[in-house]
């Protein structure tokens, strides 16, 4: 079965080999689908794991006994398609390119792989039309 869960890290945790261990001591596989890791500072990974259900779920276990908080519903970017006007604004702001326009159409794309959930789009919009799920 295959469960998707955002993984927080301590800072002192940062550099373990997580996805080594899940792999190597549980048989579990861990796709990483965002990170947002930073030297010295708190990390964040989206990650879905697949695996046997017993598997899975002694490797939950085995982060949290790690420190490792385990978060089942992961926070999203959302975009009201129906009030963004296309301004543009948020663009300026990503980071990581996942909010751009499109050169032809000229209208706003998302590519939610790029999103790393910094937020820093969401205050930029003058119409309101970005938030997150949670
Ligand atoms: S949350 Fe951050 S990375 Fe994601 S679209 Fe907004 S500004 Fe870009
Ligand atoms: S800032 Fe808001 S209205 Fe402008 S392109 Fe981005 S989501 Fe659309």
């Amino acid at each position: 079965m295959k469960k998707r869960v955002t993984l927080t890290f301590p800072k002192r945790s940062v550099h373990q080999p997580i996805t080594y261990r899940l792999a190597k001591d549980f048989n579990v596989a861990a796709n990483i689908i965002r990170a947002q890791v930073a030297p010295n500072q708190i990390g964040k990974l989206v990650v879905e794991l697949s695996g046997d259900i017993d598997q899975l779920e002694d490797a939950i276990l085995w982060l949290q006994e790690h420190d490792i908080g385990v978060s089942q519903a992961s926070r999203e970017i959302m975009i009201d398609e129906l009030s963004c006007v296309h301004c543009g604004l948020c663009t300026g702001v990503c980071p990581t390119g996942a909010l751009s326009l499109h050169p032809d159409s000229f209208k706003l794309t998302f590519a939610r792989s790029r999103c790393i959930v910094c937020e820093q789009c969401i205050p930029s919009c003058p119409v309101q039309a970005i938030s997150t799920n949670l």
